[in-house]
Formats: structure tokens, sequence, C-alpha cells
């Protein structure tokens, strides 16, 4: 084969799990082709814990809107409004944080291009050579083809990844939940009860019969949507309520988006050789909350580690460090959430529970605690205790709501 270019790591994607483990290769002292096909803003609600914050140095510049708490709503229309003590949630614009983490990545000496990947071929060493268009085109099909060898791929191109179908076994079996939201501007006349520093979540089987409909401030714009894995539901006609009922049904609607979140981490997500797979291409989504921009960094930085050992040692095994790490760490709680999600949003008659034991001062401290700092809190044991056994009594049915 003709002489072309060869990386220590080509990153395809660059959203928050690629930009994170680019740079980190890159920060390291590896050659790191970072490899997106732009051209399109992430639909998100764009909400961070502080964590993510501080862990990742996201500058202040980047934080566009402070809640300072949240409002569930229940299917009766009963608000629990629940205080943030000590803490915020952070609301970034995918545009600018995303391109901030590209830019950082290719400070750190990454390479960037604009390109749409294609596939993973072979050459005669066995070494992988990626083929991909180059810049003008976003679509597969269009644009200068184009191709590098790389001694390791990571595929964080998102919830629809090539990388993952093409290399990785048992990328078919992921389940996903369709989120869409519209982007729309803060109108002059504030509707009534309006809050630019309070995060809505609504809980109603109308909104959506599996998941959640949200209204999260970002200062001058704001995030309303919703999801379900039901095909058949009509998020749009969902979203057009909620925007009803909170009022802002005529305010200018800036963009109109969606995209599939991924619901379940993959069973594998290497092929034992040199592909590695992070964020949503690798299924790694927080249920019940949908919070997945944390979870792809902290999956880019294991990604990254992982190859920087492969790179190291030569001994593919370790690939496999990732999702065991991740699992290890955040499993519990996925685990948790995933429970949650499946009890409490199947009928408007749990949800109505659901948002009744949020009422619970302990229950909302320990939520914030962990949403916030990403651990189970251990602080105050008899506290879960506690918790337990209101849960318990809920789900018996001897709390009247
Ligand atoms: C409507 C909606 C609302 C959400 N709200 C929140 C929220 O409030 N908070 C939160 O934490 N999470 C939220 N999420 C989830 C969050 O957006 C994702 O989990 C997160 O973006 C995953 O990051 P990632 O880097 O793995 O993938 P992505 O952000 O999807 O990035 C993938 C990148 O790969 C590139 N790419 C894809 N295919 C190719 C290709 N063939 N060639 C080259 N490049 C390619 C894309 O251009 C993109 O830049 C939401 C998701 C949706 C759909």
């Amino acid at each position: 084969m003709d002489q072309i270019e060869t990386f220590d790591v080509v990153v395809v994607g660059g959203g928050p799990s690629g930009a994170t483990a680019a740079q980190e290769l890159a920060a390291k002292g590896r050659s790191v082709l970072l490899l997106d096909r732009a051209g399109r803003v992430k639909p998100c609600g764009g909400a961070v814990p502080p964590r993510l914050i501080k862990d990742y140095a996201v500058p202040d510049e980047q934080i566009v809107a402070r809640a300072t708490s949240a409002r569930m709503v229940s299917p009766a229309g009963k608000n629990v409004d629940i205080p943030i003590e000590g803490g915020y949630v952070g609301m970034v614009d995918r545009d600018r944080f995303d391109e901030f983490l590209r830019e950082r990545a290719a400070k750190a000496g990454a390479v960037r291009r604009t390109g749409v990947f294609e596939r993973i071929e072979r050459d005669t060493d066995g070494t992988a050579v990626i083929h991909y268009r180059l810049r003008e085109g976003h679509r597969l099909g269009e644009g200068t083809p184009a191709r590098v060898r790389a001694r390791t791929i990571i595929g964080a191109d998102g919830a629809n990844s090539s990388v993952a179908r093409q290399a990785v076994p048992g990328a078919d079996r992921g389940k996903f939940v369709f989120a869409y939201h519209e982007i729309v501007a803060v109108p002059e006349q504030r509707p009534a009860g309006y809050d630019a520093g309070r995060c809505d979540v609504w809980y109603q089987g109308k909104l959506s019969p599996d998941f959640y409909g949200w209204v999260f401030p970002h200062g001058e714009t704001l995030s309303i949507g919703t999801g379900s894995a039901d095909k058949g539901f009509s998020l749009r006609a969902a979203t057009g309520e909620l925007r009803e009922k909170v009022g802002l049904q005529n305010a200018r609607t800036l963009r109109r988006e969606g995209a599939p979140l991924p619901m379940k981490p993959l069973p594998r997500w290497d092929n034992g050789r040199d592909v590695v797979l992070a964020g949503d291409a690798a299924g790694v989504v927080a249920p019940a909350s949908g919070e997945g921009i944390y979870y792809a960094m902290v999956c880019g930085t294991f990604a990254a580690d992982a190859v920087h050992q492969l790179l190291e040692t030569g001994d593919a095994r370790v690939l496999a460090r990732a999702r065991k790490r991740f699992m290890r760490e955040h499993g519990r709680v996925f685990w948790v959430l995933g429970v949650m999600q499946w009890f409490w949003y199947s009928s408007d008659k749990r949800r109505e529970r659901f948002v009744d034991i949020c009422r619970d001062r302990d229950v909302q401290q320990l939520t914030f605690e962990s949403y916030m700092n990403k651990k189970l809190v251990r602080k105050k044991p008899i506290a879960h205790v506690r918790i337990f056994f209101k849960d318990v009594a809920h789900l018996l049915g001897l709390v009247r709501v």
C-alpha cells in the first residue's frame, strides 16, 4: 500500500467524549487525529453538574446559566420545588461548548479535521486504515475521499455510531429513548411563574409516557423538550403542549431538533484489538435522567487511558478496562436509575407518588448531592435508611398522595 499518514490514535467524533479523549492523549504526547463531521449542533438540554465543571476545568464563560432550584411537576399539576443547597445545575450551549472542547484538544496538539468517517479497512500488516470524506460533504458519500492509518481508534461518534456497528460485536443491542427539544428565545414579557434560575421537570404521561418533559433556562434562551421510547408518541405535539402549559407557546422558536438517547451501556466497548468506544457510542447515558455529557467525558478519559496503555504495552486486553472502570464507578447508579425509570415512570399514578416522595428533604438532599458530586452520598447513613422505608411505604401504597 502507498505511503499514507499514520496516527497513534484516530478519534472519530468531536463531541464531549471524543474531544476529551483527543485532548488527554495529545497531552500525553500521542499523535492524534480528531475527525468530526461538524455542520450540526448536537440537540441537547445542556445541563451539566458542578463535578464536570471542576474535573474538566470548564471556564465560567461556558456556563450560560446556573439553575439553583428544580421544580418537579406531577400529573395532577402539583409542584415540588427543590432548592439546590450549596450548588447548582450548570447550563452549556452545545455549539460553543463542543467547539471549546475541540479547540482545547487542538491546543494540546491533536490534529483537527472536518470529515465524515466511512469505514475501517486493514492494511497488509493488519493496521487499521480509516476511510473518510474530507470537509465539504457532511453526509455519507459527499466530500473528497481520504484515508489515514490508525494504530488505535476511539469511536466517539454518538448514538448512531458507525464505528460501533462496524467494529464492536453486540453494538446493535442498544436501547434508546428518542429525545426532542425546541430552543426558544426568552420573551421580553416573561410569562407568569417564569424563573431564569429554575429547571422544570414535568412528570406527566401526556407529555411523556415513559420519560419526562423539561424546561431548562439558558440565559437568553430556553430548552423545552421531552423524550420517549414509544415510536408512535408525538414528541413534537407534547412539546407544543408543554410550551402552552408554561406560557411560552408564542415565544420565538430558534431551533427544533431531536436525537436518540442510548439507555443502556453496550455489553462490550472494544474489539479486543485496536478499537474502543466512548460516550453515546458506548450507550452511556444515565437512565431516568438522560444525563450524558458528564458520563461521555468520563468515558473519553477512560478510553484515552486504555488506548495509552495499549500503545505502551501492546496488550490489547487493556482496552476492556475502559468499560470495567466505568461500570465499577457508575454501574450502581445506572442500575438504580434504570429501576427507577422502569418503576416510577410507568403510569401517572406512580408518577404522582414519585413526585410526592421528592417532597422529602432527605430525598432532595441525597438526589442533588449525588447529582452534583456523582457519588452515592454516604455522609448520612441514617437518611438512607429513612429513605428506604419511605420508598417501601410508597411502593406498597401505604402513603396517601
Ligand atoms: C434532546 C436531548 C437533550 C439532552 N439533554 C441533556 C442534558 O441536559 N444534559 C446531559 O448531560 N445530557 C443531555 N443529553 C445527552 C447528551 O447530549 C449526550 O449524552 C452527549 O452529547 C454524548 O456525547 P458524545 O460525545 O458521546 O456524543 P455526541 O455529543 O453525539 O458527539 C458525537 C460527535 O460525533 C460526530 N460524528 C457522528 N458521526 C460521525 C461520522 N460518521 N464521522 C465524523 N464525525 C461523526 C458528530 O458530529 C458529533 O460531534 C441530551 C440528549 C438529547 C438528544
